[in-house]
């Protein structure tokens, strides 16, 4: 009898904190970008509130708390109250920032509930409109011969465009001069008016300016060229010379530890139905993305991922020797 009423008294409970959270959203949900407005995480964010309003049905605004590479705005989810209220998109940076920052206020994955994986998104290479180089071969060779006075710019450690552009100066075997930036969008105004040389960055925030003749392009930083046509006959940079180059760039949506099991599942599901938006699609597709359909769409496959990227992150962050407190 003692069990019998134990075990309904447990179900009581489980029941009574689904149904603490049956009117799930009843309010606007934030999300939080951990770069600056304009940028490619901005765009996708916003994209992706869009489509997440209607299987939500409720307003979802963007925040942007941009600095140091994301961690700002990642400390923050990790900080804020886990009712499912206040997320994060974030990429890569998830899963590289605890290599890189010997300070880092939160901890990945332990500080974070996985609500699933947005898309993966390739960059590119690109250079002040001034630039004499008119090819890759013809820019590595003016790269080389500056002895490091090359001006690269980055949204700070631990950004995509950091990562790639580190990964671009040890496979050129020299080094240029960094220069942060709270995200690539006022790093591409830099750039667009000549005060920086170079950048890697994401297709999403490089393909207008590039169909606007505003940057020069020299390379994609995928495997396979990019079958948009802005930059259909563009080269990859493993092609042009980098052989086996390749960084891809992946977005995923966050929840502080300890929101509620069944808040998660409502916002995967409407995950879920937001990346089948005909409307987010073509806007992915347009700009070269690819909007995830697989497991890494479930919290623990976003999980395992999100692990294995940083076991693979930590070892190139060690072997290159760069850190930051
Ligand atoms: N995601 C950054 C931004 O939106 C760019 C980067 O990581 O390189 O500005």
């Amino acid at each position: 009898m003692k069990l019998l009423t134990r075990v309904i008294g447990l179900f009581g409970i489980a029941s009574t904190a689904t149904l603490a959270w049956a009117d799930f959203p009843d309010k606007p949900v934030t999300l939080v970008v951990p770069f600056a407005a304009g940028g490619p995480s901005d765009k996708i964010a916003r994209d992706l509130a869009d489509a997440l309003r209607k299987p939500l049905g409720q307003t979802v605004i963007v925040d942007n708390a941009a600095g140091a590479g994301g961690t700002i705005g990642s400390a923050k989810v990790a900080r804020a109250v886990p009712d499912g209220y206040t997320l994060l998109v974030h990429h890569i940076g998830m899963a590289t920032a605890p290599a890189l920052y010997r300070k880092l206020s939160y901890k990945v994955p332990e500080d974070f509930e996985f609500l699933g994986l947005i898309n993966e998104a390739p960059s590119v290479l690109i250079g002040k409109p001034g630039l004499e180089a008119g090819s890759f071969a013809d820019l590595r060779k003016w790269i080389t011969a500056s002895g490091g006075k090359v001006n690269l710019a980055n949204a700070g450690l631990g950004s995509a465009s950091h990562l790639c552009g580190m990964m671009f100066q040890s496979a050129l075997k020299t080094n240029m001069t960094p220069v942060p930036y709270k995200g690539t969008a006022p790093a591409m105004t830099d750039l667009i008016g000549g005060q920086v040389d170079l950048m890697c960055e994401q297709a999403t925030n490089a393909v207008p300016q590039i169909e606007g003749k505003k940057v020069k392009v020299y390379g994609v930083t995928s495997l396979q060229r990019l079958q948009i046509p802005a930059l259909k006959d563009v080269p990859t940079l493993s092609d042009a010379g980098l052989k086996d180059f390749n960084v891809q760039v992946w977005h995923g949506l966050y929840a502080p530890r300890g929101t509620p099991p069944a808040v998660i599942a409502k916002l995967n599901s409407a995950l879920r139905a937001a990346l089948k938006d005909p409307e987010l699609i073509r806007r992915e597709e347009a700009l070269g993305l690819t909007v995830v359909k697989d497991d890494r769409l479930d919290p623990a496959g976003h999980r395992k991922f999100v692990e294995a990227e940083k076991a693979r992150w930590s070892k190139v962050i060690k072997e290159a020797g760069e850190y930051a407190d």
